[in-house]
C-alpha cells in the first residue's frame, strides 16, 4: 500500500531530541575528529538539518504548524539519505525509521513542485534515455567493445546470471576497468553470464530516493520482465545503489525480482571459499581461490582501507516485510538497524590477497561516514557532496593506507573528485572488482 508522510507520525512524534543520530555511538568513538555520522548536520550546523531536525520539521508540517515550502523541502534535500541517523537512533534510542520518513517528505516535495531542478533533469534523462546522465541509450553497452569483454546477449538467449551493469558503470569511461573486472570474475563461475546490452535501463533508485516514487513502476516493471524472459537464476550487480534498489526498494514496493540479487563482492567471496550466503552458493559452480597470480613472484606490501557503501552496508539489509503493529515491538530482522549489511565479504576478499594489510578507518560498517554521492546530492548539492567525500578521504589517509577500496562506482567517482580537489597523492581509490581480480587465477 502506498505510504504518505502522515503514515510516519509515530516516527516523527517518537523523537526525543537526544541527538544520538548526529554521532556514532559513544562506544564506537575513537576520536573527536571522526565522531560524527551525519554529513548534513556536520555541514549545515543547524539542528533542522540533522535526522532529528528533519523529523521535527516533518511533524510540524503534518500538524499544520509549518508550510511545506521550498525552504522546508531544502532541509530534506540537503541529505545524502545515508542512513547513519537511522542506525544511531535504532541502536541507542527509538526504533524510528528516519530515511523512510525523509523519502516520504521528498515525495511530498515533488508533488508540491519543490524538488531541485537538477533532480527534475535527472528524471527527464531517465525517461528519455533510460539512464541518469542523459547519455544515448544506444551507447549503454559500449563498455564491452571498449574493454574486450564479451558477455552473452540476454535478449537473445537464456542465461544463468544476468549482470545488471547500472548507469555509472555503463557510461563512466574511468570505471571501465571496474566493470570489466566484475564481468570477468562472473565468467569464472563457468555459468552463462549475460547482460541486456542496450535494452538495460536504470534501476530507478536515484529517482525513487529523490522523491519521484512513481518512476519506480516503469523501471522495475522493465527489469522484472527482462529477468523473466532471459531465464536468469540470479541477478548480479557491481553497484551498491542497484543492489539497494533490487534488494530493498523493489520488494518494499511490491515489485520484487523473481530471483536473488547478489553483489559481486558476495559472489566473489563465495568463489574464494568465504562464508557466502546460501542463495549465492547456487551460482558459484567453481571454486576459485585468491592466489599470487599476476605478480611475477614479487612480494608487495600494500596497506588498504575499505569504505562501506551505504546501500551495501547499513542499508543493505534484505527486505523482510512490512510490520503492521507498533514498531517498538518489531522483530529484529525487520529492524533495519544496519545489522544486515554486507560487511565481511569484501573484507575477507581484501585480506586474502597476499601482501595486503587491511587497516580500518574509525567509522566503519553500520557507523560508516557516507561518500556524499547519494540521495541526489551528487546531482543537486555539489559542494555538500564533495565536502562529504573529502571528509572520508581524510579519514582514509589517517589510517596510513595507500589504497581505498570500495564496492560502489558512485563512491569511487566521488572519492576521486575529492582527491582531485584536495590535490593529494596520498591515496588511490580502487573498486573492489578491479582490486581483487588480480588475485583470481
Ligand atoms: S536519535 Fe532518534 S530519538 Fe534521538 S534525536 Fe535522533 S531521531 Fe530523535
Ligand atoms: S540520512 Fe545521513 S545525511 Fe541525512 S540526516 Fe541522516 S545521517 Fe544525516
Amino acid at each position: 500500500m502506498p505510504l504518505a508522510l502522515e503514515d510516519f507520525r509515530r516516527d516523527m512524534e517518537g523523537c526525543s531530541r537526544c541527538s544520538s543520530c548526529k554521532w556514532i555511538p559513544l562506544s564506537q568513538i575513537r576520536s573527536k575528529r571522526f565522531s560524527q555520522v551525519c554529513p548534513s548536520i556536520s555541514k549545515f550546523k543547524f539542528h533542522a538539518y540533522s535526522g532529528s531536525g528533519k523529523l521535527n520539521t516533518g511533524l510540524s508540517i503534518i500538524d499544520g504548524r509549518s508550510e511545506f515550502d521550498e525552504a522546508a523541502a531544502d532541509i530534506f534535500y540537503k541529505c545524502t539519505m545515508c542512513g547513519g541517523c537511522d542506525v544511531g537512533c535504532k541502536v541507542y534510542r527509538n526504533d524510528i525509521d528516519l530515511t523512510d520518513t525523509f523519502a516520504e517528505a521528498r515525495a511530498r516535495a515533488v508533488e508540491l513542485g519543490h524538488a531541485p531542478i537538477e533532480l527534475l533533469m535527472l528524471v527527464e534523462n531517465m525517461n528519455a534515455e533510460n539512464n541518469v546522465f542523459g547519455e544515448p541509450k544506444d551507447a549503454r553497452a559500449d563498455w564491452e567493445a571498449e574493454t574486450g569483454v564479451e558477455l552473452l546477449d540476454a535478449n537473445a538467449e537464456q542465461v544463468d546470471i544476468l549482470l545488471h551493469v547500472g548507469c555509472r558503470l555503463a557510461y563512466d569511461t574511468a570505471l571501465r576497468p571496474e566493470i570489466a573486472a566484475a564481468a570477468r570474475i562472473l565468467q569464472k563461475t563457468g555459468l552463462k553470464v549475460g547482460t541486456s546490452k542496450t535494452a538495460e535501463s536504470c534501476c530507478g533508485f536515484r529517482a525513487y530516493e529523490s522523491g519521484f516514487k512513481s518512476e519506480l513502476a516503469k523501471f522495475s516493471d522493465d527489469m522484472v520482465n527482462r529477468v523473466k524472459s532471459c531465464g536468469a537464476k540470479m541477478v548480479a550487480v557491481a553497484c551498491s545503489d542497484c543492489f539497494g534498489a533490487f534488494n530493498y526498494v523493489y520488494p518494499k514496493n511490491g515489485r520484487a525480482l523473481p530471483v536473488p540479487v547478489r553483489h559481486i563482492a558476495e559472489i566473489a567471496d563465495e568463489m574464494a571459499g568465504g562464508a557466502g550466503r546460501e542463495t549465492a552458493k547456487t551460482a558459484a559452480a567453481v571454486s576459485i581461490r585468491p592466489a599470487d597470480a599476476g605478480r611475477g613472484g614479487e612480494t608487495r606490501t600494500r596497506k588498504v582501507t575499505y569504505h562501506d557503501p551505504c546501500n551495501l552496508g547499513r542499508k543493505g539489509q534484505d527486505f523482510t516485510g512490512q510490520y503492521e503493529g507498533n514498531k517498538l515491538d518489531r522483530p529484529d530482522e525487520m529492524r533495519r538497524a544496519g545489522q544486515g549489511g554486507r560487511y565481511d565479504e569484501p573484507r575477507r576478499l581484501i585480506e586474502s590477497i597476499p601482501g595486503v594489510e587491511l587497516v580500518e578507518m574509525e567509522r566503519i560498517r553500520e557507523y560508516s561516514w557516507c561518500c556524499g554521492a547519494g540521495g541526489g546530492c551528487y546531482e543537486s548539492q555539489e559542494e555538500f557532496s564533495l565536502e562529504t567525500a573529502k571528509e572520508r578521504i581524510e579519514e582514509a589517509i589517517a589510517t596510513g593506507a595507500d589504497t581505498l577500496v570500495t564496492s560502489c562506482p558512485w563512491c569511487v567517482n566521488n572519492f576521486n573528485l575529492a582527491i582531485e580537489a584536495m590535490e593529494t597523492g596520498a591515496i588511490e581509490v580502487v573498486g573492489i572488482s578491479q582490486f581483487i581480480e588480480e588475485a583470481f587465477s
